[in-house]
């Protein structure tokens, strides 16, 4: 409705509005068969600007609410041509014609806001505000006075010079050719040999992946010194001392800051670091070695991981069975994907190497997008995007207008971490005898994945917080949270890159999306949580997760986690709490591995 579009989370978040001629709707329209019309950002201005004065000059609460209703109706028209441009993009990143119409709009959006601005104040400011309150709750007016607060026309300029490194970053990884064995593979594709029975073919992939980065450390190294330089100057622009409180604003963050975040990574430090080693110390008796090495993390077993019992279509067809016996609401969900071709899966060359559901919100549609790799990871795709994509289209058909769907990711990694959770129960469908692994390996990942995913957040505060370092000594500074976070990870003493912290450049969040990452750390614990639950009260945890889904994004964070009846996981203690029970079943299991 009124929020205003944000730099950050591009493919996800992209917001705006203009006329368009509406997209003839049937009910057998497809993805694949869509028309894309350039979105026309100049008479999207001026819409917005007529509904602006529609709202100062209006006579009745009804006058107020009909110009929000319209506002939305067409705003989620224009929203939906442009994900259909960024998703066309990314599913083809050779593609000329989208890479151009991505660009052109990426850097258009941002000189919307100033539109925007003026008709979220013209409904702030109208004496007909407390009956938009009463019919879309307090929310909408804190996310649009955040919106309002962390935006200045003195950073358009650098808000397209960002997204076009954030650009350049995505297409050097999309690009992403690595030699391996007589192959070319792309940055999906080398993981996969990760997890092979073969030490030295593991280490090999491991070396070539680590080599991709070392090459491309010198433009790398560019991208994100000029990117921290950008958003620093963008928080400075706003009156603050560095980016991070900005940052933070753009994660739509209304009532936590940096301290409960960093309450919460000493948590983890303190609860789940200690037990991570103990998982790789069984990991390493089970397969028989003295350390586990960072190219031996990916090898659970030493008979080998759980492997999809299929091929893609095998596992989507499974996913669809499961949908249908998990709920009557995801029932009808997988059924609506399938129908529209909502989901592009299958890894392709020029995919971009990436995983995100987004909306096409005035078709009430999400759309999920991954590259297979034949690994559990597919099964990972199958319940964590389609996780959001089911939050995405109950919230669609639950809230009033658009912008109360658009969850912050705090909540929305919730949705689709859960129903990873959810799916345990149906694990043999997709893995056969394998079952008990994917299990296992899955839970173990979730798990050991908190204090990488803490570390990560660490890094942006002290890359934010000390914009004057120089590009090496940022890069040893991740080694230093590796040591601190992950003490377990070793390379080869001849792994100079890795070995000097080169490790981080791989995470595209870094690059993309600031301050995002501890979100999927914060969340992993709701998850847990529902987990937790689920054994004990299954219709009780699903009501719940229903309720996180359908409310969407109109409460706080903190509002929204009671909602739930879920913790907070900034409270001294949550951590452990949230975690006893899978931590138990990961213990057990290894007792009876050996
Ligand atoms: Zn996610």
């Amino acid at each position: 409705m009124f929020r205003i579009w944000q730099n950050h989370f591009r493919q996800n978040r992209i917001r705006g509005f203009c006329l368009l001629r509406g997209i003839a709707m049937t009910n057998d329209w497809k993805f694949s068969t869509l028309e894309y019309t350039r979105p026309d950002v100049a008479a999207a201005v001026q819409t917005i600007t007529g509904f602006t004065d529609k709202v100062r000059s209006a006579a009745s609460a009804a006058d107020v609410l009909s110009a929000i209703t319209d506002l939305d109706a067409a705003s989620s028209e224009f929203m939906t041509m442009v994900t259909i441009c960024s998703v066309r993009h990314t599913l083809n990143t050779k593609d000329e014609f989208y890479q151009a119409e991505y660009e052109y709009i990426m850097e258009q959006l941002p000189t919307m806001n100033p539109a925007q601005i003026a008709f979220q104040d013209a409904v702030a400011e109208s004496p007909f505000r407390p009956d938009v309150e009463t019919v879309y709750g307090k929310q909408i007016f804190v996310k649009a006075e955040l919106a309002k607060k962390s935006f200045t026309e003195a950073n358009i300029p650098l808000m397209q010079r960002e997204s076009k490194l954030c650009t350049e970053y995505e297409n050097m990884m999309a690009g992403a050719e690595i030699p391996f064995e007589g192959e070319t593979l792309n940055l999906y594709g080398i993981q996969k040999h990760f997890e092979d029975e073969d030490r030295e073919k593991r280490r090999a992939a491991y070396r070539a992946y680590e080599k991709f980065y070392a090459d491309n450390e010198p433009r790398l190294e560019e991208i994100w010194d000029e990117l921290i330089k950008i958003r620093t100057e963008m928080g400075r622009n706003l009156g603050f001392d560095s980016f991070i409180p900005l940052g933070y604003m753009q994660q739509g963050r209304t009532d936590y800051g940096q301290e409960e975040v960093a309450s919460f990574r000493a948590q983890v430090l303190k609860e789940l670091v200690p037990f991570c080693s103990e998982l790789y110390e069984a990991q390493a008796r089970r397969l028989g070695l003295a350390h586990v090495m960072a190219y031996d993390e990916k090898r659970v077993f030493p008979d080998g991981n759980a492997h999809p019992a299929g091929d893609d279509d095998f596992m989507i067809r499974n996913a669809q069975s499961m949908y249908h016996d998990i709920s009557p609401e995801t029932g009808e969900f997988i059924d609506f994907m399938i129908d529209h071709e909502l989901m592009d899966l299958k890894n392709k060359p020029g995919k971009a190497s990436t995983g995100y559901m987004t909306f096409l919100p005035s078709l009430k549609a999400p759309f999920v997008f991954s590259c297979f790799n034949g690994t559990i990871f597919d099964m990972e795709v199958l319940s964590h995007e389609l996780g959001h994509a089911f939050a995405g289209y109950m919230s669609m058909r639950s809230q009033p207008v658009f912008d109360l769907c658009d969850w912050t990711t705090d909540i929305a990694e919730i949705h689709s971490m859960a129903m990873e959770q959810f799916a345990y129960p149906y694990a043999e469908r997709f893995f056969g005898d394998d079952a008990d692994k994917y299990r296992f390996q899955h839970l173990q990942e979730a798990i050991t994945f908190v204090p990488f995913g803490v570390a990560v957040d660490e890094f942006q505060h002290i890359c934010y917080a000390h914009p004057e370092l120089s590009a090496k000594e940022r890069t040893y500074e991740w080694h230093k949270l590796e040591e601190k976070y992950m003490p377990w990870r070793k390379y080869d003493p001849d792994q100079e890159f890795f070995g000097r912290g080169g490790y981080w450049y791989h995470k595209l969040h870094i690059f993309l999306y600031p301050f995002y990452y501890i979100n999927y750390t914060l969340t992993t614990m709701g998850a847990m949580e529902f987990k937790t639950r689920d054994a004990r009260d299954h219709e009780g945890a699903w009501a719940d997760y229903l309720k996180l889904c359908r409310c969407g994004s109109s409460m706080s964070y903190l509002e929204t986690l009671r909602h739930a009846g879920l913790m907070v996981p900034f409270e001294e203690g949550t951590v452990e709490k949230a975690c006893a029970y899978a931590i138990s079943i990961l213990r057990d299991s290894i007792a009876g591995m050996e």
